[in-house]
C-alpha cells in the first residue's frame, strides 16, 4: 500500500503560492483566524493555520475572544474584521458558542473572504459546479490528494462516508464535478461495509475513531481519511484502521500527515486568490 502524504501535496501548493506572488509588491495577502473560546481543537487548528502562512510567505493574525462574548459584541467585532482593508480573507474556527448565532454570522461573512465557504453564496457556487466561490478547504484538500498523485476520478466509483456541510455534501458536489460517480453514506446507511468496499475511492469522514477496518475497503482501493479523533488512549488518529487496510487499499493518506496538512495548504491557496492574486 502506497501511503498518500500530505506534506508532498502540500510543498506543490507552496510552490504554486510562490510563483502567483513572484513580484508582488507591498505586504503579502494577510489571513485572520477568527477564534471563540479556548477549545483545544481550534487553538491547534489556528496554530496549524498561523504556521502554514508564515511558512508559505502569508500573513496571519489571530483574533480570538472570550467563550462568553456576547452575540451583538461578538458581531460588532465581527464586522470590523470583514470591513477591515488588510484583511484578503478569513477562517472562522466552528462550532461558535451557543449564545451567538452561527447561521447569521455565516451570512455576514463576505463571501470574497469567505475562505472556507461557509456563506451560502459560496456553497452554492460549489453545488452549481462554479469554481470561482470558495470550497470547503477540507473537501477541497481531498481533490487535491487525488489530483497531485495523478489517481483519476473521471469515471469512478466514489464512497463517501458523511454528509455534513463542511465536508461530505461539498466533497460530493466536488467529486460530481470530476465525473466520479457518488455515493453518500451516514450513519442510516443499511450495509455500510458493502456499500464502502463497492468504491474505487473510498472517503472516511465520520469522526469516528478507526471505525472503518478492511472489511469495509474494496481491493486495490484508493482510501483518504478526513477524521480527525483522538482515542481512548489519548493518541490522534483518523477514522480508518490503517493497519488492517494494509493488504486491501492500493493507496491510503495516513492521520496525522495526511488530509490535514493539506487542508491548510489549500487555505493559503484562497487566500491568495482572494488577494486578486492568480494562482493554479
Ligand atoms: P460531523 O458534522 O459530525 O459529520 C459526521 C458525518 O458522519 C455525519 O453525516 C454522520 O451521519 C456520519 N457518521 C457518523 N458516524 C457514522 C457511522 N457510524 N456510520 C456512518 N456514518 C456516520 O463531522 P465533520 O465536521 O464532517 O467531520 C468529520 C471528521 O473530519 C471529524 O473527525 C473531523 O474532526 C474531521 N475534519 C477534518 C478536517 C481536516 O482538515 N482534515 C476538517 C474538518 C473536519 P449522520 O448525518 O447520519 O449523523
Amino acid at each position: 500500500m502506497i501511503v498518500l502524504k500530505g506534506a508532498e501535496v502540500s510543498a506543490r501548493i507552496k510552490e504554486q503560492v510562490r510563483e502567483a506572488l513572484k513580484g508582488c509588491e507591498g505586504q503579502p495577502p494577510c489571513l485572520a483566524v477568527v477564534r471563540v473560546g479556548e477549545r483545544p481543537d481550534d487553538v491547534s487548528y489556528e496554530r496549524g493555520a498561523l504556521k502554514k502562512m508564515e511558512a508559505f510567505g502569508l500573513r496571519a493574525r489571530s483574533c480570538a475572544f472570550p467563550e462568553d462574548i456576547s452575540d451583538e459584541d461578538f458581531r460588532k467585532a465581527f464586522r470590523a474584521i470583514n470591513e477591515d482593508p488588510d484583511v484578503a480573507g478569513i477562517l472562522l474556527l466552528r462550532p461558535l458558542p451557543k449564545q451567538i448565532c452561527e447561521k447569521d454570522i455565516a451570512e455576514m461573512i463576505d463571501p470574497a473572504k469567505d475562505l472556507d465557504g461557509i456563506s451560502s453564496v459560496n456553497m452554492a457556487r460549489v453545488f452549481m459546479g462554479d469554481a470561482g466561490g470558495f470550497a470547503p478547504c477540507t473537501a477541497e484538500a481531498v481533490v487535491e490528494v487525488l489530483k497531485a498523485n495523478g489517481i483519476p476520478i473521471s469515471g469512478k466509483r466514489v464512497t463517501i462516508v458523511g454528509r455534513s456541510l463542511v465536508v461530505g455534501k461539498p466533497l460530493a458536489m466536488l467529486m460530481i464535478k470530476e465525473n466520479a460517480t457518488v455515493t453518500v453514506c451516514h450513519t442510516k446507511t443499511a450495509d455500510l461495509a458493502g456499500t464502502c468496499r463497492q468504491a474505487e475511492i473510498l472517503v472516511a469522514a465520520a469522526g469516528r475513531a478507526r471505525m472503518l477496518n478492511g472489511d469495509y475497503v474494496g481491493q486495490d482501493a484508493v482510501v483518504l481519511d478526513v477524521g480527525i479523533n483522538v482515542d481512548k488512549d489519548g493518541k490522534l488518529c483518523g477514522d480508518v484502521d490503517f493497519e488492517s487496510i494494509r493488504d486491501k487499499a492500493s493507496m491510503a493518506t495516513p492521520v496525522p500527515g495526511g488530509i490535514g496538512a493539506v487542508t491548510t495548504a489549500v487555505l493559503a491557496r484562497h487566500l491568495v486568490r482572494a488577494a486578486g492574486f492568480e494562482i493554479g
